[in-house]
């Protein structure tokens, strides 16, 4: 009988070849439903390891079924996750394997995740005889988007076979290497974004009273804004609304006749999510009014929260301790990052966890989504055990997620 001891022996022994896939994806970084070199990369070793693999799932995702040996008609499938796009940053590290992309950047350690997900792979096809049921591998494109787990779903990810649970990994750089964070209810929070366009009326900057200012009536927007979370988000409760940008005028003497806000919004509980939704739309077409501009409000890439079964972070968790050790395994407080695995996790109840990414020797300070985001390569093949020792346990046995 397999063991995670062999597991985490033959995921060690993967480092180098880890290593170098990490690296390659870390030169070539792609944005959201543009990752075609990285899901080509991944097709060629799925193909290489005998798998039937599906490509062009939700524009540029790559799927393929391991399926055990001698397996039942109805055996569970498990869905393991994996995120393959960068961020549109300039990358300002001077590695070896620096993007030679540039303007694009992998910022959030999804050039770790695919190179961790091919690894996965590779183990549990060697383990084919060994597993009482099917593993579905999905590389998802387009997560900073928001968007790409729910393309891969309306490209049918979750049918024939519909998993009936779904795992999944962060690397996390404020985390030191081979701590994992695992914890049952909510890990990340929804999120969403927003735009406000205010139309006002321009003119001359030394004739106010012809002109409707849209940059004045923006920054009352921006200001009341703020009073949604400290006056109508019930104070029990979590809730995020943040003014990304805010974008008016042309001319220091022109009295701007445009202005665009963009920002995001974050919660844990739908009805709260419901409520910024209301009161941003109603402050907007209120502000305006009163102001005689006009007014347009959109929300978009709206993704739940990333909220994990007991059952599944209970299997993790056992699983973490092994891999790990025992004192290794640690909870931390929710934090108001989105994470568009939720979309799966609500359709295959399962858990998504944090891995420690940081040399504990060396703490890296430099936050996911820097110019100057690295993580220590040593926390790959942590990576691959967990997922790897996961799938093959809730197929051996845990399959009441
Ligand atoms: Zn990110
Ligand atoms: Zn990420």
């Amino acid at each position: 009988m397999d063991t995670f001891e062999t597991i985490k022996a033959e995921a060690e022994a993967l480092f180098p070849q880890l290593v170098a896939w990490r690296r390659d994806f870390h030169v070539h970084p792609e944005l959201g439903f543009q990752e075609v070199r990285t899901a080509g990369v991944v097709a060629d070793h799925l193909q290489r390891l005998g798998l039937e693999v599906s490509t062009g799932i939700g524009k540029t995702g790559v799927v393929a079924v391991i399926e055990g040996d001698q397996v039942a008609p109805d055996a569970p499938t498990v869905l393991l996750r994996f995120d393959m796009d960068a961020l549109p940053i300039f990358e300002q590290n001077d590695v070896p394997y620096r993007s030679q992309n540039d303007g694009v950047m992998h910022a959030c350690g999804h050039d770790g995740h695919t190179a961790i997900g091919m690894g996965v792979a590779q183990l549990l096809t060697q383990r084919r005889n060994q597993l009482p049921g099917r593993v579905k591998l999905v590389f998802q494109p387009a997560e900073e988007l928001t968007s790409g787990a729910r393309a891969m779903i309306k490209d049918g990810v979750l049918n024939d076979p519909t998993p009936a649970a779904a795992f999944g990994l962060h690397l996390w750089s404020r985390l030191p290497l081979n701590q994992v964070i695992v914890q049952a209810g909510p890990l990340w929070a929804s999120a969403g974004r927003y735009s406000i366009t205010v139309h006002g009326r321009g003119g001359h900057g030394a004739m106010p009273h012809e002109t409707i200012d849209a940059t004045l009536v923006a920054s009352q927007i921006v200001t009341a804004l703020q009073t949604i979370v400290a006056r109508n988000v019930d104070p029990t409760q979590t809730a995020v609304v943040t003014v990304g940008t805010l974008q008016s005028g042309d001319a220091w003497n022109i009295i701007s006749a445009k202005a665009e806000l963009t920002g995001t919004i974050r919660s844990f509980d739908e009805q709260v999510h419901q409520l910024l939704v209301r009161r941003i739309t109603e402050i907007a077409n209120g502000v305006c009014a009163a102001h005689g501009a006009q007014c347009e409000v959109d929300f978009a890439g709206h993704v739940p929260a990333t909220v994990n079964s007991a059952a599944g972070a209970a299997l993790m968790q056992q699983v973490a301790e092994q891999i790990v050790g025992v004192e290794q395994v640690t909870q931390i407080r929710p934090m108001m990052v989105g994470e568009d695995m939720a979309e799966f996790l609500n359709r295959a109840p399962g858990c998504f966890v944090l891995v420690g990414a940081s040399d504990p020797a060396q703490p890296m300070h430099s936050p996911h989504h820097n110019p100057t985001f690295d993580f220590d390569e040593r926390t790959l093949p942590t990576g691959v055990a967990l997922l790897t020792s996961t799938a093959v346990a809730y197929l051996q046995g845990g399959q009441s997620i």
